[in-house]
């Protein structure tokens, strides 16, 4: 017997019984040897046949590795195979295809988040302009993705917990810590959940057979990439009143009192106004039946509304022609809800004071 015919007889007696969660698909003997082995690991989605091929030199040479998976991405595969060549080499004339199997096993045991290795890649470049390497930090122990999002002076850090049924079930979000105003915290927490939330769901309000069709997407990049493009944004975003950027520059300079006017407020169309702004506009006429609407120049890129008044589809409300382009969009909050009649008579009272006063000083002249 051959060295080859005697290895290829070892792994098939040892195999099951010393890598835990492999299955021998086959064994094969003859004029191109090959041995073909299925690992999993307790997870639908970390999941990978490897096939070790004998080249012509073996043991001298490295066993060839080839790895294949219906879950796992290409990328991912490429780099582990790589990884087992050259673990294989450290055993150069001897056995190597059990020392593959057990590597392999171990590797997608000890790293659960191989199962969005593609995600995290893209992640890594978005952040890469201005990343520092602990913006992104992996826990594979805990099968945990940790993201600072950075706008400024700005914060907002976050776990992202990646479940055994990950990508079925969606990343689970937990926020750490922030700077940012707590009416941001709470939107950021609640819009990136919903987002991750949507990817795994189908939506309420299509038929059957379109929620039949829905397949489950991967969330984690979807609702981080969220987190990081909303937290640049809010450092930069401008006050559609008074033209000034909305947060102060410096988180320490943050108003928390929520009675002042440099009080920040988001509002149902996703623009950001200091309480005073916001508080002045409403009280100034024109008072049209329909509510106050917002004055911004534009659309806000992650408005509600987009989500709650859009169509089932996800296609984008369109702008009717009369805003001129602008945001335009009626003027809620769930904190005070504009009443166009109070502020009408309000209006109405401020002025007959004003007309009464006018007259006092005509008179006194
Ligand atoms: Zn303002
Ligand atoms: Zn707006």
């Amino acid at each position: 017997m051959g060295i080859i015919e005697y290895e290829i007889e070892e792994i098939r007696k040892l195999c099951e019984n010393t890598v835990p969660n492999s299955k021998i698909i086959a064994c094969l003997c003859g004029d191109s040897p090959l041995v073909r082995v299925d690992i999993h690991d307790n997870s639908l989605h970390r999941q990978l046949t490897v096939c070790l091929r004998f080249p012509p030199e073996y043991p001298n040479d490295s066993i060839l590795v080839e790895l294949k998976s219906r879950t796992l991405s290409l990328k991912f595969l490429d780099s582990l195979a790589r990884l087992c060549e050259k673990h294989a080499r450290q055993h150069l004339g001897k056995p190597q295809g059990l020392h593959v199997l057990r590597f392999v096993q171990q590797y997608i045991h000890e790293n659960p988040l191989c199962v969005c290795f593609d995600e995290i890649q893209e992640l890594r470049r978005d952040l890469s302009a201005n990343a520092t390497p602990d913006l992104l930090k992996l826990k594979q122990r805990h099968s945990i993705v940790q993201l600072t999002a950075k706008g400024g002076e700005y914060y907002y850090k976050l776990n992202a917990y990646i479940p055994n049924e990950y990508p079925k079930q969606g990343v689970q979000l937990q926020q750490q810590e922030s700077n940012l105003p707590p009416i941001l915290v709470r939107y950021l927490n609640g819009q990136s959940c919903e987002i991750a939330r949507q990817c795994v769901e189908p939506p309420l309000r299509v038929d059957k057979n379109d929620q039949a069709a829905f397949q489950p997407v991967p969330s984690l990049y979807r609702a981080l990439k969220f987190c990081l493009e909303a937290t640049s944004d809010f450092d930069v975003e401008l006050c559609p009143i008074c033209d000034k950027k909305v947060l102060p520059k410096e988180p320490s300079q943050l108003e928390l009192d929520d009675t002042k006017d440099a009080f920040v407020e988001r509002v149902y169309c996703g623009h950001l106004f200091h309480q005073g702004c916001l508080k002045h506009y409403l009280q100034q006429p024109p008072f049209p039946k329909s509510g106050k609407l917002c004055p911004a120049k534009r659309r806000h890129p992650r408005s509600d509304a987009k989500f709650y008044v859009g169509s089932a589809s996800g296609r984008q409300p369109t702008v009717s022609a009369d805003t001129g382009g602008r945001c335009s969009i009626r003027l809620a909050h769930d904190r005070w809800v504009v009443n166009v009649k109070l502020a009408e008579s309000r209006w109405a009272q401020k002025q007959a004071r004003e007309r009464e006063l006018q007259e006092v000083l005509d008179f006194l002249k």
